[in-house]
């Protein structure tokens, strides 16, 4: 609950708190209730991802704490550009690994901001929350400032979320993969395009599946909705990326709609899957 504490969030939820509390609880609760409200409204707000006080003239992202920015904000020395696993010291990071070599991906590049591990992954499952949005949008800040030089290096001409099923939307009121979208569009300054790539049919949790049930989970489950996508490069959304049979189904996709190339962005890769 901590994330929902900051900036204004304080007002909106406690609200909502304190009208139930007013129509079911005793007038004890109601006062607790205010008493809540009250020391979280003088005391300065926290850190998105754990209790630690923060200032908001602090830092640069003034959502976390130094330990959990820190965190989220570590260099990996040497990672494969393909698809963003750390690879060894002497392996040329333009040369695809191991990995990238059997697996062929569809997509050309991977940026991320951390491996799936630690703080990272706590933010990750956090912003798939429908109350993640917030986080969401500051991991994207994050990403987009630890990895502005690859990103200024190339142009896009659309920013495209990985698109769930419509089912799945129904019962969602937020999609991190489109938050992130949304935001990454901000910031860039580049067209978000959530009509141009659609799941063409349900897939399963992928959570328990091994990797090669995940690929042929994966495979063609998502159509370019716009015919033709000649010449474009497209940069492709998504929070997590895992076996990367996801997204190199959507890249598929985009790229037989006529894309020229697809980098993919995402907040967390898992680590070596190898
Ligand atoms: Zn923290
Ligand atoms: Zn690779």
């Amino acid at each position: 609950m901590q994330y929902c504490r900051r900036r204004n969030r304080l007002l909106g939820l406690n609200h909502g708190q304190l009208m139930l509390k007013t129509q079911t609880s005793s007038f004890p609760t109601l006062l607790r209730s205010l008493g809540r409200a009250a020391v979280e409204f003088i005391y300065p707000p926290t850190c998105l991802l754990c209790p630690t006080g923060i200032s908001e003239e602090a830092d640069q992202h003034p959502d976390f704490c130094s330990g959990c920015l820190n965190k989220l904000t570590t260099v990996i020395a040497n990672a494969c550009l393909r698809c963003g696993a750390p690879v060894g010291p002497f392996t040329i990071a333009s040369d695809h690994c191991i990995l990238c070599k059997r697996e062929g991906f569809a997509f050309d590049e991977v940026i991320r901001l951390n491996l799936y591990r630690d703080e990272t992954r706590v933010a990750c499952l956090r912003a798939k929350n429908p109350s993640g949005a917030l986080l969401a949008k500051t991991l994207v800040n994050l990403l987009v400032d630890a990895q502005q030089i690859r990103l200024s290096q190339q142009t896009f001409d659309a920013i495209v979320p990985v698109p769930e099923h419509w089912l799945k939307r129904l019962v969602r009121s937020q999609y991190a993969a489109e938050t992130m979208a949304r935001q990454i569009a901000t910031r860039l300054k580049v067209r978000l395009a959530t009509d141009i790539l659609a799941k063409a049919r349900w897939t399963p949790k992928q959570a328990k599946s091994s990797p090669v049930q995940r690929r042929q989970q994966q495979q063609d489950a998502f159509r370019a909705v716009k015919s033709s996508l000649q010449g474009q490069s497209i940069l492709l959304v998504d929070d997590i990326l895992t076996t990367g049979a996801t997204a190199d189904a959507a890249a598929k996709a985009l790229k037989r709609a006529g894309a020229k190339r697809v980098v993919v962005a995402v907040v967390a890769v898992s680590p070596p899957r190898v």
